[in-house]
């Protein structure tokens, strides 16, 4: 057999059916089409049938194109049916296969009953062209690739088998460490981002004695058990279906969806939109207008306002900043930043080290410091973390906004890869809602202590995260206090330490660069829990924590104010 004869037959095959469909009616099922062609096709079809089909990006290829899925679903929070085909991109009837299938499942729903039945109790998603850059380089170069087309270092081979590439029985006898084979399996698990795309570390991995956490979804949960039961890993679930947890979250939220006139009327034992909170803050300044003013310090990247609640009683005081929700999903730090700004009014005038701490001090208090984030939170991924700013040629969005500061700015703590959850931006205080902080910071000249609030982990760190070089002041003392206030309360327990011993590198973070201005106080919290629930905490446990971190707080601006400088 010729193998050429039969590459010339399926060019003139192709190029007869190469036209330009004007709906997925007219596309040519019958011949194989190239990457804009299905595409296309792609679109068509979710403009034709936009009720039951859309089209979600998971990641980017490493050529910068998009890993375009599609999702057939009838209904809200459903589990889901994973279907992938092409990721060898040589296997040209799996693609055609996929496109044939994602017609068919239009076509059929609502007329099949099982499909329908199916349908309306899963969603179903179809990743077509699993491995685009491999597709693209099979109709323009060499028909017979196999692998992705990411350059091997030290190699003139391209490529890695994505099929060896997956952590469960990673680097094992059915695939080879030559870069030059067709099962290659690449640098390390996941190292392509055609498979990375699909796992989701909640706590990625750091030092040994720490714990990671990975949410696993469902269509690769038994690839994970087989590579936990091969290394002999320790394991155990921590949550069975993270999509209980949300249907819980948002039950709980529909109950107290109310509209309260005061912030007396407020549900503060609930998780909470925008424009609640926004309500909640004019409430707030409303009430307490002799204490409590509401400044903008800027705009977001979507153009909301990155509002900021000031608790002041005279002129020209120092300061002491409180910033919560800069990493958007962890809900639990800006319900409790609600309850402390009610606290704060309810007991000035009342208890004595707050009232003291607010006649010599301000206090600033910024909720929400990722508004975009926070609200594609509410409306489309409650596990958003970044801001919401798109990457210039890639297909992902936003920065964390945890790496964008200028101390250690792109070092190994952070990511350069627009898809990574660390990804540290193009530029130092790219992000806009770094950018008012950093003003905000600079242009008050006199804030004092500075508190970065996140979950989870229950920890209380201070710098450094880009440099083991310890903080030159006795920052550790404090910390120390604080932690066994915090302790005291639910005997929740706190470890302690600079950022790099405690959990890992990070680099271009919040409290190193407030440090570096001089705020001698700097500390990131992480609130709770371990990862029992992670960003999911159920809500009955806002106040709690709440109240605890209240007493850390405190213990942190007392030792401020004792100890001016
Ligand atoms: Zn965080």
């Amino acid at each position: 057999m010729d193998v050429q004869d039969l590459l010339d037959d399926e060019e003139r095959e192709m190029v007869k059916y190469r036209t330009i469909p004007r709906s997925t009616d007219d596309f040519v099922y019958t011949a194989y089409h190239d990457l804009n062609s299905i595409y296309s096709f792609m679109d068509m079809l979710v403009a034709e049938n936009s009720n039951l089909v859309s089209k979600i990006v998971i990641g980017q290829s490493y050529e910068n194109r998009p890993l375009n899925v599609l999702k057939f679903s009838t209904g809200a929070n459903r589990p889901g049916i994973w279907f992938d085909t092409g990721i060898h991109s040589r296997e040209w009837v799996t693609q055609a296969s996929g496109i044939w299938f994602a017609k068919k499942i239009v076509t059929d729903y609502g007329r099949d009953p099982v499909l329908t039945d199916i349908l309306n109790n899963y969603d179903i998603f179809l990743e077509i062209v699993t491995n685009p850059d491999g597709f693209a380089y099979t109709h323009s170069r060499d028909r017979m690739w196999r692998k992705t087309r990411k350059p091997n270092s030290g190699s003139s081979c391209v490529g890695v088998d994505p099929n060896r590439n997956w952590d469960a029985g990673f680097g094992g006898g059915g695939s080879s460490s030559n870069p030059c084979t067709e099962t290659y399996r690449g640098p390390s698990a996941h190292s392509e981002p055609e498979v990375k795309a699909i796992l989701d570390y909640w706590m990625p991995p750091s030092r040994v004695s720490l714990p990671v956490d990975v949410h696993v979804p469902f269509h690769s949960l038994q690839g994970v058990r087989a590579f936990l039961a091969y290394h002999q890993i320790p394991y155990y679930v921590m949550i069975e279906n993270v999509q209980d947890l949300l249907d819980d979250e948002e039950r709980e939220r529909v109950k107290y969806r109310s509209f309260p006139r005061s912030t007396d009327d407020f549900v503060y034992t609930t998780y909470h939109d925008l424009n609640s909170i926004n309500s909640f803050m004019d409430m707030l300044v409303a009430e307490n207008s002799n204490l409590v003013s509401k400044i903008e310090i800027g705009k977001s990247y979507e153009g909301r306002s990155l509002d900021v609640l000031k608790f002041s009683t005279g002129a020209n005081r120092p300061g002491i900043w409180i910033d919560t929700g800069i990493h958007s999903r962890e809900w639990i730090t800006p319900a409790s930043a609600i309850w402390s700004a009610k606290k704060i009014v309810t007991d000035y005038g009342r208890d004595p080290v707050l009232t003291d701490i607010l006649n010599n001090y301000d206090i600033f208090l910024e909720i929400i410091a990722n508004p975009d984030g926070f609200v594609y939170t509410h409306s489309n991924d409650r596990m958003w973390r970044k801001t919401r700013k798109p990457n210039p040629g890639s297909s992902c969005v936003g920065v964390d906004p945890n790496r964008n500061w200028e101390i250690g700015f792109g070092g190994p703590g952070a990511s350069s890869n627009p898809c990574s959850q660390t990804y540290h931006g193009p530029s130092v205080h790219s992000e806009p809602e770094v950018k008012a902080i950093v003003d905000f910071v600079k242009s008050h000249g006199k804030l004092k202590a500075f508190l970065s609030i996140h979950s989870y982990s229950q920890m209380l760190l201070y710098p450094y995260g880009y440099t083991r070089t310890s903080a030159k002041d006795q920052v550790e003392l404090v910390c120390i206090k604080a932690v066994s206030e915090l302790q005291s309360l639910h005997n929740t327990a706190y470890t302690y330490g600079s950022v790099i011993t405690t959990i890992y590198q990070a680099d271009g973070i919040t409290v190193d660069w407030t440090y570096e201005q001089g705020i001698k106080y700097s500390y990131t919290f992480e609130l709770r829990d371990t990862g029992r629930y992670g960003f999911l905490l159920p809500a009955d446990q806002i106040i709690p924590t709440a109240e605890e971190t209240w007493l850390a707080l405190m213990a942190i601006m007392e030792h401020t104010k004792n100890n001016p400088y």
